[in-house]
């Protein structure tokens, strides 16, 4: 029973360390940037309802990613568990979320904040871009996305730390180094791993 929030910029590795920690806590990784453009990447009603927000870097409505969240956290695998990676983005979304899970009587464990500072983020977006030629990692998209998440997503973490939740990881290393760092923070607070990595 883990439950855990990953959260930084654009950038950060948030995606690759969360799969990663997941599978180290046998829990699922949600991304909901990943279940958006796996909808656009299909053609369904839900991806044609948020194409031209994720292209724009733009953050898709607080009620439509709530519905996409409360219907994914229903499904069996995430009943013991789960990481969420890019959810919530703003307090909006701290307020549903708490809101769903206290329906639930759930509460989170830990929130993990991978800080890695604003250039180390865009050089590695820029890369990506290169490599993998999304749509919302161009250079304006980028800079878009980064000033949303220092105006929307960093007020979050505030609300975290008061709660006594907020984990903040130095994610300037080796892939290898950083998972190790937020697991050492896990196990510091008793969560219990299921494998290792
Ligand atoms: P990510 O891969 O987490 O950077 O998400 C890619 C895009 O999906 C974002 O730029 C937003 O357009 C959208 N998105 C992902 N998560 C959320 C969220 N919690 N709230 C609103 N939009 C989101």
């Amino acid at each position: 029973m883990t439950r855990l929030l990953i959260v930084g910029p654009q950038g950060s590795g948030k995606g690759t360390q969360g799969v990663r920690i997941a599978q180290a806590f046998g829990i699922p990784a949600i991304s909901t940037g990943d279940v958006f453009r796996a909808a656009v990447a299909d053609g369904s009603p839900l991806g044609k309802q948020v194409k031209a927000v994720i292209d724009a870097g733009s953050l898709v409505s607080d009620e439509l990613t709530g519905a996409v969240v409360r219907e994914r956290l229903s499904q069996q695998d995430a009943a013991d568990g789960f990481l969420l990676d890019g959810y919530p983005r703003n307090i909006a979304q701290v307020g549903n979320l708490d809101e769903f899970l206290e329906g639930r009587q759930e509460s989170l464990d830990a929130v993990i904040e991978l800080d890695v500072p604003r250039d180390e983020s865009i050089a590695r977006l820029t890369r990506r871009a290169a490599e993998q030629g999304r749509a919302d990692d161009t250079e304006e998209v980028i800079a878009n996305r980064l000033a949303i998440y220092e105006r929307e997503t960093a007020p979050i973490l505030e609300v975290y730390r008061t709660r006594g939740l907020l984990d903040r990881i130095d994610g300037v290393g080796s892939l290898d180094e950083i998972t190790a760092r937020i697991i050492a923070a896990l196990e510091a607070r008793g969560l219990v791993r299921a494998a290792t990595v």
